[in-house]
C-alpha cells in the first residue's frame, strides 16, 4: 500500500517527458533495430517517421504568430542522428517542408497542408539544392514554368530529392519563361502523373531515404500549391531555418563517434591515447556547437549580416567536425570498427553526407568568402 502510494506521488511528480525525450525514445526503442536496413536501402521508414509526427517531432518549430523557435526540432533531429544519420536527415526533410508551409502567407496552400505536415500525416522533403546553388551563384536553376489559367505549367529535372514516395511533396522552386529572371517556389505533388520519380543508383549511405530523381513534364502546379512568387523573399526568410535544422544531423552523428570512441576504451586506451584526437575533445566541441546552434536557433527570422554569418560559420563547422569525429572514431575502433556490421564505418559514411548535402562544405566556403 505504502510503496504504492510512493509510486504515485513519484509519478505526478515526474515531469511530463518533453518532445524530445519522446523522440529519443522512440529512437532506442524502434529506430535502432532498423538502422542497419535503412542503411543497406532495404527499408524506407515512413511509418516511423508518421510515429515521430504523432509524438510531436515535426511542428514544434512551426511559428506561434510571429517568433518561431527551432531548438526542440534540432534536439530531436540530434536524438534520432545518434542512433541513424540516414532518420536525422529524413527528419530534416520532414522539418523543412514543414517550415516552408509554416512561412508561406498562401493561406489556402497553409490550411490544406501545414496540419498534414506537421503531424506526419502527410510525408515529404525539399528540392533547394539547385536552387540553393543558384542563388549563390554556383548553377543555374534546372526548373523552368509559365504562368497559365489558374497555376504554372512546370518542366525539368532534379538530380536527387529525398523523403519521398507516393502521396509525398517537396518545396522546390523554378524559374519563370514568360518573365525571365522571376522565380516562383511550390509545392511539387509526387502523385502528379506528369511528376515522375526514378529510382537513383545506389549511394554511399542515405539509399533508405527515399532519394529519387525527379522529373517534371510540363506539370499543372495549381495557385494552391504556390508557397512564394516571387521565391526570393520567402528564401531569405526560411533560409537561416533550412541551415540551423541541418545542425541536428551534425550533433548525433557526432555524439555517437563520441560514445563509439568511449565504448574502445577499456580495451584500447592504452594506445588510443597516442592517437591526436580524444573523445575530450569532440566533447568540448560538441557542447560549444549545441550552445551557438541553440543561440541561434530561438531567432531565426534575425535579418542581420553578422547572424546570417555565425549559421555559415556554424554549419561549415558542424560538417568539418562531423567527418572528423567520424575519423577519429574509426582510428580508436581499430580493425573492429572496420567490419562491415559495426556502426563506424556507417558513421563515417553518413559523416561526408553532413559535409557534401547543400549548403555543402565548398559552398559555405564560397559564401563566406562573397562576404
Ligand atoms: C543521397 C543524396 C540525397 C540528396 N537529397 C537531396 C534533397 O532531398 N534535396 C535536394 O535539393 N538535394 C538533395 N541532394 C543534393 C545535395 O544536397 C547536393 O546538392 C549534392 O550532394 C551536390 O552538391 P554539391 O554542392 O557538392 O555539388 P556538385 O556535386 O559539385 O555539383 C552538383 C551538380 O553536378 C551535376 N552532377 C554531378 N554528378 C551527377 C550525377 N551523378 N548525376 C547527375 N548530375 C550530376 C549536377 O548538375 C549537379 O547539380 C541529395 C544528394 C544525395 C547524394
Amino acid at each position: 500500500m505504502g510503496s504504492l502510494a510512493m509510486s504515485r506521488v513519484e509519478a505526478i511528480e515526474q515531469p511530463a517527458p518533453s518532445i524530445a525525450d519522446e523522440v529519443a525514445r522512440l529512437a532506442r526503442e524502434e529506430l535502432a533495430p532498423l538502422a542497419a536496413a535503412i542503411d543497406a536501402g532495404s527499408v524506407y521508414p515512413d511509418e516511423l517517421l508518421r510515429r515521430l509526427g504523432e509524438v510531436g517531432a515535426w511542428s514544434s518549430h512551426v511559428p506561434q504568430e510571429g517568433p518561431a523557435d527551432l531548438r526542440c526540432a534540432i534536439q530531436s533531429i540530434a536524438a534520432l542522428g545518434e542512433v541513424c544519420g540516414a532518420t536525422a536527415f529524413m527528419a530534416w526533410c520532414q522539418s523543412t517542408l514543414v517550415w516552408y508551409a509554416a512561412n508561406s502567407t498562401n493561406l489556402k496552400l497553409a490550411t490544406r497542408f501545414g496540419d498534414g505536415f506537421s503531424s506526419g500525416r502527410l510525408l515529404g522533403g525539399t528540392g533547394l539544392s539547385n536552387p540553393m546553388k543558384c542563388f549563390f551563384g554556383i548553377e543555374k536553376l534546372k526548373l523552368k514554368g509559365r504562368k497559365v489559367d489558374g497555376g504554372y505549367l512546370v518542366r525539368g529535372a532534379l538530380p536527387w530529392v529525398s523523403n519521398l514516395g507516393e502521396g509525398h511533396f517537396f518545396g522546390t522552386i523554378f524559374e519563370r519563361e514568360d518573365e525571365p529572371g522571376d522565380t516562383v517556389m511550390f509545392l511539387a505533388d509526387c502523385s502528379d502523373p506528369a511528376v515522375t520519380l526514378a529510382p537513383c543508383k545506389p549511394f554511399l549511405a542515405m539509399d533508405g531515404t527515399g532519394t529519387y530523381g525527379v522529373q517534371f513534364r510540363d506539370a499543372f502546379v495549381p495557385d494552391e500549391l504556390i508557397l512564394a512568387a516571387p521565391a526570393a523573399p520567402f528564401v531569405k526568410k526560411i533560409r537561416a531555418g533550412f541551415i540551423l535544422l541541418q545542425a541536428g544531423m551534425a550533433l548525433g552523428v557526432i555524439r555517437d563517434c563520441i560514445r563509439i570512441m568511449d565504448e574502445v576504451n577499456a580495451p584500447l586506451g592504452h594506445v588510443n591515447r597516442y592517437l591526436p584526437q580524444q573523445p575530450q575533445q569532440f566533447r568540448e566541441l560538441h557542447s560549444e556547437f549545441e550552445r551557438e546552434a541553440m543561440t541561434l536557433a530561438s531567432d531565426p527570422y534575425n535579418t542581420d549580416d553578422s547572424y546570417w554569418r555565425r549559421v555559415v560559420a556554424l554549419r561549415l563547422r558542424l560538417g568539418d567536425a562531423s567527418v572528423a569525429a567520424a575519423h577519429a572514431a574509426m582510428l580508436h575502433c581499430g580493425a573492429r570498427g572496420y567490419l562491415r556490421s559495426h556502426r563506424a564505418q556507417r558513421r563515417l559514411r553518413e559523416a561526408y553526407f553532413v559535409a557534401i548535402v547543400t549548403p555543402a562544405t565548398k559552398h559555405l566556403r564560397k559564401m563566406l568568402a562573397d562576404g
